[in-house]
Formats: structure tokens, sequence, C-alpha cells
């Protein structure tokens, strides 16, 4: 699995829609790729934040900004028709 599938499947990982072994390969990844679980758990408390703060879906815009702000690569719409 390379970086941009597993951050990809993170959404769905996060939202239980991932079968156990599609998660144990994410896992598997997110521990051997320090950017990677940077991002996973950037996503993690992003949702902690949002869930704690309002129950609107944040705005793209405000993930981008948030990951620019930690330094770290903002992770994919998606939400964000292709
Ligand atoms: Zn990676």
């Amino acid at each position: 699995m390379d970086c941009e599938h597993a951050m990809y499947r993170v959404y769905e990982y996060l939202d239980g829609e991932l079968t156990m072994w599609r998660r144990r390969a994410i896992a598997r990844h997110l521990d051997e790729c320090p950017p990677c679980a940077q991002g996973f758990h950037f996503e993690v408390e992003l949702r902690q934040i949002v869930a704690s703060k309002c129950h609107e879906k944040v705005p793209h815009e405000l993930r981008t900004r948030i990951a620019a702000a930690l330094g770290i690569e903002p992770p994919p719409d998606p939400g964000d028709p292709a």
C-alpha cells in the first residue's frame, strides 16, 4: 500500500467502512510511515474537535488551513466530487 492510498483509506478506516484485512493493512502502513501516521492523527484529532465543538462538517478550506498550520500535507477531501 502506498501513501496516497493509505491516506485516502484513512477516512473509510475512521468511518468503520473497511474490512478487517484492509484495516490491518492501513494500521501496518501507519506503523511504518511516520508522515501518514501524522496525517492519521491529524484527522482523528480534527474529528474529535469537531465532535466536541459543533455538529457541522468542517469546510475543506479550514482543514487545509489547519494542516498548513501544522506543517503537514492537507488531507484529501473525500466530499470533493472528482
Ligand atoms: Zn505513508
